[in-house]
């Protein structure tokens, strides 16, 4: 049985019509009839049909009328004449138009049969060939993890764009973003929660473009759209309406509910003194630059640079090496003011919020972790970052209640689920102030196990980071050594028991054994 392949026989003789109308039925082809051109073509209209067989000789005209009109309207229907005045000029004339077989009446139904099938492959092969075109065009033009337009696109675009924009005199401008400390989102959930991330990302863009905006994936995090017909002040409104929009959003792939901050930069037509592509997306991005200096998370227009600060910017653009360096550390100290206070509002927030967290805990593990860092080689700059995430290991608890922080008795298992978040929502209240980024992992790691059974991510051995590593170990000992809400202190020796115990299995041997040396000495 043949699937759903439609023929449509033309011919005035009713005979032949039946005839041809039995004998494909059976072959499970669906035949349609039509006595006339002008019906034929009412047919036509209405529906896809895979093959036609006309007569040439109808009572309104020649059959090659309806090839060509097929043929114009580049249809992949396929044409079979038949005609009963043989003649080889008319065939000729026929086969020359694009028809696919030229057939005698009397037919001969077996040669019918074989024909049709022979041009229903033929018509299934230009169907796979014109959707794999398609596909590959599509490819080239599209970024395959969001399904947004590729860079390559947008320069077309952008010139074709760019070039109506001047001939009807109407408005054109840019909105360039770039995702604040997307690099942490990798570092604290891996790199594939980050693509989640990013393609939810882009679904936002698009859901708040309009049909016409053309919306691209710049490069790793960076987007850009492309709005026609919108002038800088329009722009400017809708630029502060997206960002409100993506600031609100809570991106929640597996429940981690994280919210992104997003810089934007903006350029326009006429009003920006540039008038070519390449100059109208280096005023966005120095714009997009802007916006990251001044602590991210707003937007920044350009101010109509004039043609000699263009020229500048696109001759330091010609060095990218210390174009970069020079980007890179302006960023840096611009920058450090405002993630300091980021980081202490952050901070004097949380601990306002709940007055349980004792920071004591965290602060008498200084010491002791500095020691053992100190005597496994950690350089200066770690030592830094290991102190702070001394300190912050167990912010995250400012998100578990208190009934189940101070409780006496036995935990639920619902309970200590959600003790078990706590290293995740330390990390992710610092993960945004950059220069914690390094701390960020120790924060997330630290209930690791060495056996790799511990949370939040079942790391073992090596892959949990080194101050992690330290910090467990610590942590352990100083909780059992400190009176708790269910039980009393432990003696110091019982303490250096239970982790001698706990090492290779919970603990990293390594550092179990310079731990017990040091507290032997003590
Ligand atoms: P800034 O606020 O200065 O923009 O900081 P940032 O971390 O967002 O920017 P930076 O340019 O330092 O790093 C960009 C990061 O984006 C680094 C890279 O790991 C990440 N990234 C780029 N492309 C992809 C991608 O396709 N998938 C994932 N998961 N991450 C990506
Ligand atoms: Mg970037
Ligand atoms: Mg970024």
């Amino acid at each position: 049985m043949q699937k759903d392949f439609r023929v449509l026989v033309v011919d005035d003789d009713a005979n032949i019509c039946e005839t041809l109308k039995d004998i494909l039925a059976e072959e499970g082809y669906e035949v349609t009839i039509a006595g006339t051109i002008a019906l034929a073509k009412e047919r036509l209209k209405n529906k896809f049909y895979n093959i036609i067989m006309v007569d040439l000789n109808l009572p309104d005209g020649l059959g090659l009328e309806l090839l060509n009109e097929i043929k114009k309207g580049k249809s992949e229907t396929i044409v079979m004449v038949f005609t009963g005045f043989a003649s080889l000029k008319s065939s000729i004339a026929a086969m020359n138009k694009g028809a696919f077989a030229y057939l005698q009446k009397p037919l001969n139904m077996d040669e019918v049969k074989v024909t049709i099938k022979k041009a229903l492959n033929v018509q299934q092969l230009s169907l796979d060939n014109k959707a794999l075109l398609k596909k590959l065009e599509e490819f080239s033009l599209k970024d395959p993890l969001t399904g947004l337009y590729n860079y390559r696109y947008l320069k077309d675009r952008l010139f074709a764009e760019l070039k109506r924009a001047k001939r009807y005199v109407l408005p054109l401008s840019i909105i360039m973003l770039d995702i604040d400390y997307f690099k942490s989102v990798n570092d604290v959930y891996g790199h594939q929660y980050g693509d989640i991330i990013l393609k939810e990302f882009a679904g936002c863009l698009t859901d708040f473009s309009r049909a016409n905006d053309i919306v691209v994936r710049y490069g790793g995090e960076e987007f850009l759209i492309l709005l026609s017909d919108i002038n800088k002040e329009g722009v400017v409104m809708l630029g502060k309406r997206l960002l409100k929009t993506l600031n609100k959003h809570v991106f929640d792939p597996e429940g981690k509910r994280i919210k992104i901050k997003v810089s934007l930069g903006i350029s326009s037509f006429p009003e920006d003194a540039a008038d070519t592509e390449s100059s109208l997306l280096i005023l966005a991005d120095r714009a997009l630059r802007a916006a990251k200096e001044m602590g991210g998370n707003r937007i920044s227009t350009s101010r109509g640079l004039g043609k000699g600060n263009l020229e500048n910017i696109v001759d330091e653009r010609g060095k990218p090496g210390i174009y970069r360096l020079k980007g890179k550390l302006s960023k840096m100290t611009d920058r450090v003011n405002q993630t300091l206070l980021e980081s202490v509002n952050a901070f004097a927030r949380t601990m306002e919020a709940k007055d349980y967290y004792t920071i004591s805990h965290s602060e008498s593990m200084v010491p002791m972790v500095t020691e053992i860092g100190r005597k496994l080689g950690v350089s200066d700059t770690e030592m830094e970052n290991l102190t702070q995430a001394v300190i912050l290991h167990d912010l995250g608890k400012i998100g578990v209640p208190d009934n189940i922080l101070n409780k006496r008795g036995k935990l639920t298992t619902k309970e200590y689920e959600k003790i078990k978040k706590h290293p995740q929502i330390g990390a992710e209240i610092i993960r945004s102030i950059q220069f914690l980024s390094d701390v960020v992992p120790m924060v997330l790691c630290h209930h690791e196990r060495f056996d790799g059974l511990g949370y939040s991510s079942g790391l073992r051995g090596e892959e949990i980071p080194l101050g992690a590593r330290i910090i467990s170990v610590a942590d352990v000992y100083q909780a059992l050594t400190s009176d708790r809400p269910y039980r009393k202190a432990y003696a110091k020796k019982e303490a250096l028991d239970i982790i001698k115990k706990g090492s290779g299995t919970q603990f990293d041997p390594k550092i179990v054994k310079v731990f017990l040396s040091t507290m032997r000495k003590k």
